[in-house]
């Protein structure tokens, strides 16, 4: 298949080798599970349980929300110890609430439903309602709903559905061992999402540097007709959607768009896998496979364990921590977020756990800006970070809004490359948070706006068709009065 370029990225050092030779591990069952009610983008769940109940494996113990949210599923079977507020794994350690579940050791299923015999004869519906019940959403890290994804066929004339494998952060390794451990299931699951999708075509774009995922995908691959195993070039953020979508097409997603504008939707390899075993067996998104690694971490591995499970218990599991980690990361060093501590839970995005040694961290004194423009030459999303940067230094996000800042993509790859070490992603992340907040604000004032009109006008409305009913009624008693008034003339 022929490849098209991609505008700028680097090539920062992968480490992945302390990982990509580790076999998928399953954990143990931790002694307790925490399981937050908000794992995914948009309205947390709600719980369904409380302290006291007990539950089987696969039962929903909170529903979903609205049109965008996800339920979440208990991962084994035990006792609700608690539903309450626990530190999510988010920089800010901020507590969410959270349903805490003690295993009971018997890891028995709850009743799940039951499997959909004919997937590729089934009506799309029933398979876009399966995942919204299993409670899948995206496990490249994104986390968003795939279910609501899955829908974009409807609005969108499809030509591909993209698997991404490509996995570019550097260190992670868990897509790469899901494809060659489990490489059946993945194209499995990928012809579920394209035939729910109405996609024709199936492309499963991976990263060159892994040779036997590819090797593995193509041998899966080889007896369907419409799916393409394709090596992509290595090079950070290839596994961001728009760029390797830029990669297998050679179209660009306009800025604030999707890539269903062009034609492609994108799902990571361990979704395709969850889709997979939610319609073939009725389970639901339980666990995930995680890369626990760094140089800090004593016997580096890819875990496949259940949702909840602390960080903590993670890291026990991997031979503890060998030095003292100067960075906790929740992902890949170039796009995860800081952990607040070890005592967090694994949630269904969270693809890796790094515990990085000083010389891995690489943090350096800031610098001032030197002007040496090596931020705009690797931008992979044509901007100008410097200038972002200065406009949102003065508070000025309009002005960085004008030149592209909601069109960062938060790869990192500026931050990474400047040579006076400015966290300038961090900058893009503060002013795209806050150009969110005043976009819902301005939208929330809109509605306000809109309501209060269309009460005025109701109002008016009312008044006016009450005036007229005096008026009729008024009219009424004169013209019964002149009525009675002639009778009585005429009577008389
Ligand atoms: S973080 Fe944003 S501005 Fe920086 S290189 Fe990536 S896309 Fe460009
Ligand atoms: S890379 Fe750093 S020093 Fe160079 S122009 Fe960009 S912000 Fe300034």
């Amino acid at each position: 298949m022929k490849l098209f370029p991609v505008r700028g990225g680097i090539h920062p050092e992968y480490r992945k080798e302390g990982s990509s030779e580790k076999a998928i591990v399953a954990l143990p069952l931790p002694r307790a599970l925490y399981i937050p009610l908000q794992q995914h983008i948009g309205a947390p769940a709600e719980a369904l349980v409380a302290a006291g109940d007990t539950v089987g494996k696969g039962q929903v113990i909170a529903r979903a929300q609205g049109a965008v949210s996800a339920p979440q599923h208990a991962p084994t079977s035990g006792r609700v110890t608690a539903v309450t507020e626990i530190a999510a794994p988010h920089p800010s350690g901020l507590a969410q609430m959270t349903i805490v579940i003690e295993p009971d050791g018997q890891d028995a299923w709850a009743d799940l439903p039951a499997p959909i015999a004919d997937p590729f004869a089934a009506d799309p519906q029933a398979i876009k309602d399966r995942v919204a019940q299993s409670g899948i959403v995206g496990m490249g890290g994104a986390a968003f709903p795939s279910a609501v994804k899955l829908n974009l066929g409807t609005q969108h004339e499809l030509e591909i559905l993209l698997i991404n494998g490509a996995e570019c952060e550097p260190y992670l390794t868990c897509d790469d061992r899901v494809m060659r451990e489990h490489a059946d299931e993945v194209i499995d699951g990928a012809r579920i999402m394209a035939h729910a999708l109405g996609a024709p075509r199936i492309v499963i774009g991976i990263e060159s540097n892994k040779p036997q995922a590819i090797a593995a995908m193509t041998r899966a691959a080889a007896a369907v007709a419409n799916v393409e195993v394709v090596g992509v070039p290595v090079q950070y953020p290839m596994g961001s959607e728009r760029h390797l979508t830029q990669a297998i097409t050679g179209r660009e997603t306009p800025a604030r768009k999707l890539t269903a504008d062009i034609g492609v939707v994108v799902h990571n390899v361990a979704t395709a896998r969850a889709v997979h075993h939610a319609v073939r067996f009725g389970r639901p998104l339980i666990s995930r496979v995680i890369t626990v690694s760094g140089g800090a971490i004593a016997e580096p591995k890819n875990v496949e364990a259940p949702i909840g499970t602390l960080i903590f218990d993670l890291v026990v599991f991997c031979g503890g921590l060998k030095s003292e980690p100067k960075r906790l990361v929740n992902g890949g060093p170039m796009m995860g977020q800081p952990l607040p501590s070890l005592e967090v839970p694994v949630v269904k995005g969270t693809s890796g756990v790094l515990a990085l040694t000083a010389a891995e961290a690489n943090e350096h004194p800031t610098g001032p800006c030197i002007r040496c423009g090596t931020c705009i030459t690797i931008c992979p999303c044509g901007l100008s970070p410097v200038e972002m940067a200065s406009y949102i230094r003065k508070d000025n996000l309009d002005g960085a809004q004008k030149i592209g800042v909601q069109d960062c993509v938060s790869c990192g790859s500026c931050s990474y490359v400047c040579p006076s070490h400015i966290p300038l992603v961090h900058f893009f992340n503060y002013a795209k948070g806050a150009l969110a907040a005043q976009d819902r604000e301005r939208r929330r004032s809109d509605r306000v706006k809109t309501l209060s009109e269309a009460r005025t006008i109701r109002l008016e409305k009312a008044a006016e068709a009450k005036r007229a009913a005096m008026a009729a009624r008024k009219a009424q008693s004169a013209s019964t009065a002149a009525a009675s008034t002639a009778d009585d003339k005429a009577s008389a």
